[in-house]
């Protein structure tokens, strides 16, 4: 079984090497989606918890390959899912 990566900032699994962020070195880093973070830093440092889910159920309902019973069970587990991610995580 290999490895899983999930973005922890928006939650979305990443599943090839240049679709990770990178540091401010370059180097990729692992925690991050490159759409979420780029050169070290987020690329939309003052989004919320309550904006990421926004943007991301909205994509959702424009994507023609998610079927109804699939869409509804993501709406229903995206919101509790990224509030475990990493860049939601207060103290
Ligand atoms: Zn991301």
């Amino acid at each position: 079984m290999s490895m899983q990566y999930i973005c922890q900032s928006c939650g979305m699994p990443i599943e090839h090497l240049e679709d990770f962020g990178t540091n401010s070195n370059g180097i990729r880093n692992r925690e991050y989606c490159n759409y979420c973070f780029e050169n070290g830093k987020f690329n939309d440092p003052n989004l919320t918890i309550d904006d990421m889910i926004k943007i991301n159920l909205d994509g959702l309902d424009h994507n023609p390959n998610i079927g109804y019973l699939k869409r509804f069970v993501l709406k229903k587990m995206y919101p509790k899912n990224l509030a475990k991610m990493k860049r939601w995580q207060h103290n």
